[in-house]
C-alpha cells in the first residue's frame, strides 16, 4: 500500500513527460500509488498525486518553475532532478488554484441541473466526482453550513480546500461550486466569500415571524406597526391585484393575505436586500445568491413565495436559486414523509414562480428524497439545485461497517448513547425501539442497520459529536480510525458513493452512462 518514492525516482528521468507517468501509473509497480487522473504539468513541472500510508500527498517533478518554489515541501534531490513532496494543506491547495483554473470554484447559475454534494469529512468528494462525471448535472462540491462546520470542527479554507485537492486528484475540468450554505450573518458571509466560496446561501428564518396561534386582530395590529411609507409601497405593488404566471398561476392578494405575508417575511426580504446590496451586488456576476426560506415550522404558499421573489427581484437582486419550505416532512437521510399528490401540486406552483422570475428552486434534505425525484425533475424540466450531505457520511459508514464492523460498534453504541444531546440540533424520528441490539447481529448483517431509517437517522444525525468525541488525554476516540479506514478503504468507499448518489441523480432523470469507477 504504501508508497517509495525513492523508488520512483529511480523510473523519474529529467525529461519525463507527464504522459509517460500517467503511463506508467496503469501498471503495477512503482507508481501504482499514484492517482492516474492526477498527473498535470505545467510550466515544466510535473505534478501527481500520491497515496501515502496515512495520507495523500502532491508529488512535484522539476524544480525551476514558480510553481515548485511556491509549494510547501520537502525537497529530494536525484543527481540533476529535483522533487519535492508536498502536504495536501490549505496553502498548498491555494498554489495549485493559481495555476490550474479548472480548481477553482466558479458560479453555477447558469447551469441548469445542479447537486449539493456536502462532504462532512472531506474524503468523499473523489467519489462524488466520480459520480458526477458520468451524469448530465454540475456538482457543488464544497457545501457546509455554519452548524456543520461546528459540528465537524472544521474551517471554510479546509472544507474548500479538501474539494480542491479532489478536483485536482480526479483531474476534473467540468467545474464546480462552493457553496456556504445556511449563512445567518453579515459576518458568516463575509467569511464564506473571503475563503473563496461562489455561492451563498442566506439562510432568512432568523427575521420570518412565526405567527401560528395568532389571531387576525393580532396580526393586523402588527401589519399596522410597520412604518406607513413600507405600508404603502406594499399596498401599491400588491393589493388587489392579479398575478397571471405563463403556466396559468393566479395570484392575488387580499388585505389580510397582504398582512399575514409582510407580517411574516418582510423583515427576511429587508434582510436578504441589504446583504445583497452591501456584499454581493459588486460581485453578482461570480457569485450565485440562494435565498433560504425553508427552515420555517410552516410551508411557504405560493404567495408567500411570490410575495418574498417579486421584492426582492424589483429591488435588482439577481437570485440563483430559492429554497422554499416544502409541504410534508424533509427528514435528513430518509424518504420523504407526506402526501405526495399535495407536494406534486404544490411543487408545480411553485415551478411556476421560479420558472416567472428565472430562477432554480433549490430542494434542501434532498439526501433520499428518492419518492420525490422523478417529480422534482419532470415538474423542473431538470432545472433545480438539490442539496444532500449525510447521506455521504452514511456512505462513509457503510465503508467502515465491512471494512472494519469492531470500529462500527463502538460508533453505534456511541451513537445511541449520545442521541439525546444531537437532537437538540435536528429533529428527526429515530426511535430507538425499531433498532434491532447490536449485540445480536453478526458482522454480515450489521450493514443491514443502514437500511433501517431509525437506525439511518440515529448515526447521521450524531455525526459531529462522533468525530468530536475525546478521551481522557484529548485524543480523538474515533475520528482518526474512521479517516484511516475511510483512506485505506477508499475504493470501497468511492464505488458506495457512485451508487448513492447515482441514484439520487439517476432518480431525478439526469442522463447517466456507464457503471462505478474504481
Ligand atoms: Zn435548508
Amino acid at each position: 500500500m504504501a508508497y517509495d518514492l525513492s523508488a520512483m525516482l529511480e523510473k523519474i528521468s529529467v525529461n519525463m513527460s507527464a504522459d509517460k507517468i500517467k503511463e506508467l501509473t496503469k501498471k503495477d509497480g512503482e507508481f501504482s500509488s499514484v492517482y492516474p487522473y492526477s498527473v498535470h504539468e505545467t510550466d515544466g513541472t510535473i505534478l501527481f498525486m500520491i497515496k501515502g500510508q496515512q495520507n495523500k500527498k502532491l508529488v512535484a517533478v522539476g524544480g525551476l518553475s514558480s510553481i515548485f518554489q511556491k509549494l510547501e515541501g520537502t525537497v529530494i534531490h536525484k543527481e540533476e532532478l529535483r522533487v519535492k513532496e508536498c502536504p495536501c494543506n490549505i496553502e498548498n491547495s491555494k498554489v495549485i488554484q493559481k495555476h490550474f483554473s479548472f480548481t477553482r470554484p466558479i458560479p453555477l447559475k447558469s447551469s441548469p441541473t445542479t447537486i449539493g454534494l456536502g462532504d462532512r469529512l472531506g474524503s468523499a468528494t473523489p467519489g462524488h466526482i466520480k459520480t458526477i462525471k458520468k451524469y448530465n448535472a454540475k456538482p457543488v462540491l464544497a457545501q457546509q453550513s455554519i452548524r456543520e462546520l461546528n459540528l465537524t470542527g472544521r474551517c471554510y479554507g479546509g472544507v474548500l480546500s479538501d474539494a480542491v485537492w479532489a478536483v485536482f486528484q480526479e483531474g476534473y475540468t467540468g467545474g464546480f461550486g462552493a457553496d456556504g450554505d445556511h449563512l445567518k450573518s453579515r459576518e458568516e458571509v463575509t467569511m464564506a466569500l473571503e475563503s473563496g466560496f461562489t455561492m451563498i446561501t442566506l439562510d432568512c428564518s432568523e427575521h420570518i415571524n412565526d405567527i401560528s396561534g395568532k389571531s387576525n386582530e393580532v396580526v393586523e395590529k402588527i401589519y399596522n406597526e410597520i412604518d406607513p411609507q413600507v405600508r404603502a409601497k406594499l399596498e401599491k405593488e400588491f393589493l388587489n391585484k392579479e398575478f397571471t404566471l405563463k403556466g396559468g398561476l393566479n395570484l392575488s392578494f387580499a388585505k389580510k393575505d397582504l398582512a399575514v405575508n409582510a407580517v411574516i417575511y418582510q423583515k427576511a426580504v429587508d434582510f436578504a436586500i441589504g446583504i445583497y446590496n452591501d456584499l454581493l451586488k459588486p460581485i453578482s456576476d461570480n457569485v450565485d445568491f440562494e435565498i433560504s426560506i425553508d427552515e420555517t415550522s410552516t410551508p411557504t404558499d405560493p404567495l408567500a413565495h411570490y410575495f418574498v421573489s417579486a421584492q426582492l427581484i424589483n429591488a435588482g437582486v439577481e437570485i440563483a436559486n430559492v429554497a422554499p419550505r416544502f409541504c410534508g416532512e424533509f427528514q435528513k437521510a430518509i424518504d420523504y414523509i407526506g402526501d405526495k399528490d399535495q407536494f406534486e401540486r404544490e411543487f408545480k406552483d411553485h415551478v411556476q414562480i421560479a420558472e416567472h422570475f428565472g430562477y432554480k428552486l433549490s430542494i434542501h434534505s434532498g439526501s433520499d428524497k428518492f419518492s420525490l425525484y422523478p417529480i422534482i425533475g419532470r415538474e423542473t424540466g431538470l432545472k433545480v439545485h438539490v442539496k444532500t450531505a449525510g447521506t455521504s457520511w452514511l456512505e462513509a459508514i457503510k465503508t467502515i461497517i465491512q471494512a472494519d464492523p469492531a470500529l462500527y460498534r463502538e460508533i453505534h453504541s456511541f451513537a445511541l448513547e449520545n442521541l439525546d444531546k444531537a437532537r437538540k440540533y435536528y429533529i428527526v424520528g429515530a426511535d430507538t425501539n425499531n433498532i434491532p441490539d447490536i449485540n445480536s447481529l453478526a458482522d454480515e448483517q450489521l450493514k443491514d442497520l443502514m437500511c433501517l431509517d431509525d437506525a439511518r437517522q440515529v448515526i447521521h444525525i450524531t455525526f459531529g459529536l462522533i468525530l468530536q468525541a475525546k478521551d481522557g488525554k484529548g485524543n480523538f476516540v474515533f475520528k482518526d480510525r474512521i479517516d484511516k479506514c475511510l483512506h485505506e478503504n477508499e475504493d470501497l468507499y468511492s464505488c458506495l458513493l457512485q451508487e448513492h448518489i447515482g441514484k439520487h441523480l439517476g432518480t431525478l432523470g439526469a442522463t447517466s452512462a456507464g457503471p462505478c469507477d474504481m
